[in-house]
């Protein structure tokens, strides 16, 4: 007997997309430019922030870094300085560092191959997939948790996402529905559907241009699917810092690029032992990276004197930096609201 899947019409359920997404598609600004360079900043941008939050990002990030040129050109700090409040700052390194690598070894043009695309630093399949079907009509499917959602649904598919070789299958199974000379259109289709219609919760059946072939819809199994067995381990992490301050100065530096929080500013994370008597509190928060459940414990350091403060950031090469003056520079999260949270005391 033929599985519900083996007797459906892919071309036809990707016709059907198709049309709804004529209609309903998304008017976002980036969508009326086929500019690589363009396509691949908001397709970062966006991979984890919605639409609405990453929209004045993206356009203050094009407005200043217009293109790869002046991308490649910029000193790094300004660049994080402009990924402030989009978080994941490796994205920024990364995207910094492939400008390089473009203006270097593609002699400043954008890569216009899939697998080109692919040789970027911090480029991934579905981002290559996505520029090079936007901009070059390159048949290559976007797939990423939305293309996962619509399709385990519409087939009550129940491949594991969570498997190594999903995004093989899911890739299979789009490349099916795709109608020829749409890749690009038939990608933001279905980007469309699956964070707009095909919501991972409270999806929006009655609106889904595939309700009447969606087999997850008839069975009442929109819930149980995608099937997702595996669930990546959390690990706990502690960190201390000082915040060491003389008469609204205090010391920072910047991290390197190993671990986490890349080439982002910090504060002090040991102090002499002498000074522990100039400790004037103490605050732990919590922060949640991706797997890291982080506790961070903050103290808050006033030398005696200015010379001590002073030599001791000279002696170990600290930076003195005021609250305004802080605004300059990009510092992970929980440390910029505890800037802000000493100025407001
Ligand atoms: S009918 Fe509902 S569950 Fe099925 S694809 Fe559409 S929105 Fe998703």
């Amino acid at each position: 007997m033929k599985t519900y899947k083996q007797n459906a019409d892919f071309l036809y359920l990707g016709r059907k997309l198709l049309a709804w997404y004529k209609i309903h598609g998304r008017d976002l600004p980036f969508r009326k430019t086929n500019d690589p360079y363009h396509i691949w900043i908001c397709e970062i941008i966006f991979q984890q922030t919605r639409i609405e939050q990453g929209l004045n990002h993206y356009n203050r990030f094009i407005a200043r870094f217009p293109d790869v040129h002046t991308l490649a050109a910029a000193e790094t700090d300004e660049v994080l300085l402009y990924w402030k409040g989009l978080g994941y700052y490796s994205r920024a390194l990364n995207i910094h560092k492939a400008a390089g690598q473009i203006v270097e070894d593609f002699g400043g043009v954008f890569p216009r191959e899939y697998e080109g695309i692919l040789s970027l630093r911090g480029v991934g399949r579905y981002t290559a997939a996505a520029v090079s079907s936007i901009c070059y009509g390159e048949r290559m499917p976007a797939v990423d948790g939305n293309f996962y959602r619509v399709l385990s649904r519409v087939f009550a598919d129940e491949f594991d996402v969570s498997k190594s070789t999903a995004f093989s299958y899911f890739s299979e199974l789009a490349l099916r529905m795709m109608p020829g000379g749409e890749a690009g259109h038939f990608n933001e289709a279905m980007m469309d559907l699956g964070s707009e219609i095909c919501r991972p919760r409270n999806p929006l059946c009655e609106q889904c241009p595939l309700n009447r072939d969606c087999r997850a819809l008839q069975l009442g199994r929109i819930t149980e699917l995608p099937l997702k067995s595996k669930k990546q381990k959390t690990t706990a992490l502690e960190m201390t810092y000082y915040f060491v301050e003389f008469e609204g100065v205090f010391l920072i530096k910047q991290r390197k690029e190993d671990f986490i929080w890349k080439r982002l500013y910090e504060f002090p994370d040991a102090i002499p032992r002498e000074w522990e008597r100039f400790i004037v509190n103490q605050r732990s928060v919590s922060h949640k990276l991706t797997h890291k459940d982080m506790t961070l414990h903050f103290f808050k350091v006033i030398p005696d004197t200015r010379e001590a403060f002073e030599l001791f950031a000279e002696s170990h090469g600290y930076l003195l930096s005021s609250e305004e003056a802080s605004h300059q520079k990009s510092f992970p999260k929980p440390l910029e609201n505890y800037i802000k949270m000493q100025a407001n005391n």
